[in-house]
């Protein structure tokens, strides 16, 4: 499919602001949602809606198939073993939460859990909560130079002892990706869990949670062409079913009187109430868009459209980018000499440039760079060669009016 088709099939990026055309490049926050997604859940709404696993009528029997078949299509998606392995949360932030909480139990005063110094704080703050319930140390795994994972450092931990390794799979702010296949292998063979957050890979790369041989692997559906309110908690089956569950109430029971409540199995046991189903539908059809593009010149013209990103921002002068390589993914974070990422964001907006600015949720991150904040350029499969040189060309103006 040529670009400006693709690009045609995403109505929010057909609008101006303050007179000039959108310029988006803010796709690692949320990505804009393609007709096709925004048509399955208005479809979901008008013809099928009722709540699912409940009812013995027809139209809950149909909710409830759609739902059930968006399963099947995210086991496919990433290669999980069993259906019963894909767990609807409401995003990445509600997943990491769930296997943080469930592993409580298995946690406890002698236990480390080992974090990515360029976590988010979804991957951060839920581990240090179960580290302040059972008494467990966390240690962050340090970064080198280069804004990677200090891999000798990082072995040297694992020689330590670990229990839990939480990591990104590609980082939100520098778009660094993690050679998480073999630091799951390293953790595996130390006897740790792994959870790998998957929020900033799952659009950028083909993900196979088989090869990888992680335990837990999390994403949400927004970054990934999806509508908000839906994620995925993937877990080994056996890990999953050991998680105790954060949420309780109905379809997570089998049976239930006042003196004791049984569980149902998994996926059923850690899916608490009325899931989020025009969302998890929403989410399908995202698949069925993403699965449709070519994979491999998605992929390599995504490449290379970051790769002009971050040339032309070096080209532009007086600009420094953070952990910036040739094999990110998605992201570059820089700043505009000493000037305040905040006023930077604030005067592209008032071209129609949108980027991010700020900790980007990732404050232990900023520490390690010895910045304050940076801001953010993201792309997604809609960008386009005119959108980095527009977003250039504004930053150049801007760099004229702040430094002139
Ligand atoms: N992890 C990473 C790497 C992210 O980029 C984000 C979203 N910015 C999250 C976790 C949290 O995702 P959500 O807000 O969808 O729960």
């Amino acid at each position: 499919m040529q670009l400006l088709a693709l690009r045609a099939q995403f109505p929010a990026l057909e609008q101006t602001l303050a007179g000039y055309p959108l310029c988006y490049l803010d796709t690692a926050a949320t990505s804009q949602k393609p007709q096709a997604v925004l048509d399955a859940m208005a479809s979901f709404y008008r013809d099928d809606n009722a709540n699912v696993h409940r009812a013995a009528h027809q139209l809950s029997a149909r909710a409830t198939a759609n739902y059930e078949q968006v399963r099947d299509k995210v086991q496919a998606f990433i290669n999980a073993a069993k259906r019963q392995e894909i767990i609807f949360t409401h995003g990445t932030t509600e997943a990491i939460n769930m296997v943080a909480w469930g592993l409580t139990e298995q946690i406890d005063h002698t236990s480390t859990i080992l974090i990515d110094s360029a976590a988010h704080h979804a991957n951060i703050v839920p581990w240090q909560q179960l580290a302040k319930r059972t008494g467990a140390k966390i240690i962050a795994i340090p970064l080198d130079a280069n804004g990677r994972i200090d891999q000798p450092a990082y072995q040297a931990l694992l020689s330590n002892g670990a229990s839990i390794v939480a990591m990104n799979h590609v980082s939100n702010v520098m778009g660094t990706v993690n050679p998480v296949k073999e630091m799951i292998a390293q953790a595996k063979a130390a006897g740790a869990i792994t959870l790998v957050d998957g929020a900033q890979a799952i659009a950028h790369m083909p993900v196979n949670v088989n090869t990888l041989g992680c335990d837990f692997y999390v994403f949400s559906g927004h970054k990934m062409y999806g509508p908000t309110g839906v994620g995925i908690l993937y877990g080994q089956f056996e890990q999953l079913d050991k998680l105790s569950p954060l949420l309780t109430g109905g379809e997570m029971i089998d049976t239930v009187s006042f003196e004791m409540t049984t569980f149902n199995t998994l996926p059923n046991r850690l899916e608490a109430g009325t899931p989020a189903i025009a969302d998890v539908i929403g989410l399908g059809a995202a698949i069925d868009f993403i699965a449709a593009l070519p994979q491999a010149a998605t992929k390599k013209r995504e490449a290379e459209l970051l790769k002009y990103l971050q040339q032309q921002l070096q080209q532009l002068g007086q600009v420094t980018l953070y952990g910036a390589h040739q094999d990110n993914l998605g992201a570059v974070a820089f700043n505009l000499a000493d000037e305040h990422h905040q006023d930077v964001g604030i005067l592209l907006d008032q071209q129609g440039v949108a980027i991010r600015c700020g900790h980007h949720c990732a404050m232990p991150l900023m520490q390690s760079l010895g910045i304050k904040g940076c801001c953010r350029a993201s792309i997604g499969i809609y960008t386009s060669v005119e959108d980095i040189d527009r977003f250039v060309e504004a930053l150049a103006s801007v760099k004229a009016m702040l430094f002139d």
